[in-house]
């Protein structure tokens, strides 16, 4: 049998349930250093997975290494993220189950090389690899650009998240489930950061023809919506490239040319749009000075973008905008077609990756998310994702620890206090008048006020004070403090985009337009929702669907900010351990029980090791393992036994079992 069973490394320990000092973070780091020195960037807490971003290409992936970790039990070889793609699929196949893997991390920790490694192995273990490829080509058009070399950790990339379910049966098909658009990287990107590539890819690798037909200049520098990081070019990236891949994906979803040039037509029409421009007239009101964009007469977008529409009783009133409120609309509108022509796209992917053929699929979801983001400077975009993560993490300990899930809504640092806070913002949002940050911050002063999790300024002792700012509300997270910003919670929560606007959109003759502003959206009288209220409802979805599958996790940790090879930054290592809540999955992943066999599984591995069982067991699965576990001295309170499976506590159990299964070989 190649590969020694338990397979031990040389350095460190694999298995963080294994580490003596238990919830030393020192300890955890050191451990953790030490294997990375070895270029050993995978490590287990149980059946969760480490992964440190090494920075360079390690010799780890290949089809050898693919066959030598297929059908190989978990702890048998030393941590990789083949074994744990390969544990899922074969849990999946002898379980008929469905289940997800969980990958976060901080932008440019390794999540999308983490789910492209395990869309690979999928790839070469299953049948009918291109559907795969094509979702993950599909996907790169959407992928932000990545933090450039030396921009440091404020310089945060996307809070994008994606959902997708792999389904496997007798063909490969595939779901995707985007959440969680950056909308506002279309018309803002700080400084060392770019937007969206698909707007790099098409200036840079569109056929002149093409961009001749689009009015696009052959230059990102002409854009205003792509010169705000100043960072267009990054080394790693190669749009040209890229632009043939994405443009071979659209092919394989059945993409003809008419439905690839609408939607170019699109995002060319978002890039002209951010190079509109207003003067002011002599009253200081906005005039536009533009070419006709997405078959909208020029008139016609005019009006809609320098006069609000106000209906007073029986008549409509024209309100005049000044040059900043034209910008402002302009922005809006923007990030509203970007973000509804992408959630269009990713429903036109789901329709042709949909496995018709088959009735009973199971699905592995891969769901590829944000960690905690904790900055100097934290807004409502760190609120959103670490919204998010808390709701994850609940939802993590859930599925370990009932009981513990019940001591944590005691202590309420659940999400209810988001909750609140979401709720008090909308409340603030909605309030017709004179809604500004600072009366949000009072509200939640007065609502919040008690919270033991909520700090300001004014509700601080002297000591505590100085370290907030007036405009600061502080929250106690399961993984630590984090202080916000309150500037811009109020805006980026409204995300206004007037009526006139979208009545005005839906005259576009670009047909994906038509569809991404329905006419039954121009009759209803409800106010839109708030960005914090469907970031919310598209969360209570994703978590539907989660807690429906078996989970499982990789978390990603970023080794330096300058991607350098080789170096480990202790500091900055630290601060994601503890943002990633390693220490508290540990924490509860000891508590709980963290290896679990199914009885075939387990009595077929072990059975050498009992007369009872040897050579064969003919009972009942679960009575042969009975025997056997007794036979072996397991304590009550290493082990509990369900309907199908075995459930062992410490990892210590299962490898004293597999040292004798060694020795009797
Ligand atoms: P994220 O999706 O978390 O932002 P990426 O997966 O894009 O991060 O990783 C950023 C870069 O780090 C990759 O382009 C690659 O160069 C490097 N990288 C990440 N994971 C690995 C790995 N396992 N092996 C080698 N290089 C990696
Ligand atoms: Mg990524």
């Amino acid at each position: 049998m190649e590969g020694a069973l338990i397979a031990r490394d040389r350095v460190g320990i694999q298995d963080f349930v294994l580490l003596d000092s238990h919830n030393s973070e020192t300890a955890f780091l050191d451990n953790l250093k030490k294997r990375f020195t070895e270029d050993l960037i995978y490590t287990y807490v149980g059946i969760l997975l480490i992964s440190v971003n090494p920075c360079k290409e390690l010799d780890i992936y290949t089809k050898k290494q693919m066959d030598l970790y297929m059908g190989v039990n978990f702890f048998e070889l030393p941590p990789h993220i083949y074994a744990l793609a390969d544990n899922v699929y074969h849990t999946m196949l002898s379980e008929a189950s469905n289940h997800f893997i969980l990958i976060s991390g901080e932008s440019g920790a390794g999540k999308t090389e983490a789910s492209k490694k395990i869309l690979q192995y999928y790839a070469v273990s299953c049948p009918s690899s291109t559907l795969l490829d094509t979702v993950r080509d599909c996907m790169l058009m959407f992928n932000p650009g990545p933090a450039p070399i030396g921009s440091g950790p404020n310089d945060n990339s996307s809070r994008f998240g994606k959902y997708m379910d792999i389904q496997f049966d007798y063909a490969v098909g595939g779901h995707i489930l985007s959440y969680l658009l950056e909308k506002s990287r279309v018309v803002h990107q700080n400084h060392g950061e770019r937007n969206f590539h698909i707007f790099y890819q098409l200036v840079e690798g569109g056929e002149e023809d093409q961009l001749r037909h689009l009015g696009l200049e052959k230059d990102t520098q002409h854009y205003s919506y792509l010169v705000q990081g100043e960072c267009s070019n990054v080394s790693s990236i190669n749009d040209k490239n890229d632009w043939k891949t994405v443009k071979n994906a659209l092919s394989v979803i059945d993409f003809d040319a008419s439905d690839t040039e609408h939607l170019f037509g699109i995002i060319a029409s978002v890039l002209h749009l951010g190079n509109v421009h207003f003067d002011g007239d002599t009253k200081g009101y906005a005039i536009l000075n533009s070419n006709a964009l997405l078959g909208i007469h020029v008139q016609v977008l005019h009006e809609a973008l320098t006069f609000r529409k106000i209906e007073a009783k029986s008549e409509e009133v024209l309100s005049p905008f000044t040059v900043d409120l034209a910008i402002c609309a302009r922005d809006a509108l923007a990030k509203a077609i970007y973000g509804r022509a992408f959630t269009w796209l990713v429903n036109r992917i789901n329709e042709s990756l949909e496995n018709k053929d088959s009735e009973r699929k199971t699905v592995i979801g891969l769901l590829d998310i944000y960690g905690f983001e904790v900055f100097s400077v934290n807004s409502f975009e760190q609120f959103c994702i670490n919204y998010c993560n808390e709701k994850l993490q609940q939802l993590f300990i859930q599925f370990t620890l009932k009981s513990e899930q019940e001591e944590y809504e005691a202590e309420g640092i659940g999400v209810k206090k988001h909750r609140g806070i979401i709720s008090v913002l909308n409340e603030e949002c909605m309030r017709p008048g004179d809604a500004t940050d600072l009366t949000f911050l009072e509200k939640l002063e007065e609502k919040m006020g008690n919270h033991p999790h909520f700090l300001t300024h004014k509700l601080a002792d002297k000591k505590t004070r100085k370290s907030l700012e007036r405009g600061d509300f502080r929250l106690l997270h399961y993984a630590g403090e984090v202080t916000y910003c309150i500037v811009g919670f109020i805006d980026k929560n409204n995300d206004l985009l007037y009526k006139n606007i979208k009545d005005v959109m839906r005259l576009s003759k670009n047909p994906i337009i038509q569809e991404c502003f329905p006419a039954t959206e121009g009759d209803s009288r409800r106010r839109p929702e708030t960005v914090a209220t469907q970031f919310k409802n598209s969360l209570l979805r994703l978590t539907e669907i989660l807690t429906a599958k078996e989970a499982w996790y990789v978390r990603c940790l970023k080794s330096n900010d300058n991607k350098q090879s080789g170096k480990f930054d202790e500091v900055l290592v630290r601060h994601q351990v503890k943002y990633l809540g390693l220490m508290e999955h540990l924490r509860v992943r000891r508590a709980g029980f963290a290896y679990r066999r199914r009885y075939e599984v387990f009595l077929q591995r072990y059975k050498a090791l009992c007369p009872a069982t040897w050579p064969h067991w003919r009972g009942v699965p679960a009575e042969g393992v009975e025997k056997l576990v007794q036979h072996l001295g397991y304590k009550p309170d290493e082990y509990k036994m369900d309907r199908t499976k075995i459930f062992i506590r410490y990892a210590r159990t299962l490898f004293a079992t597999e040292d004798a299964f060694e020795i009797c070989k």
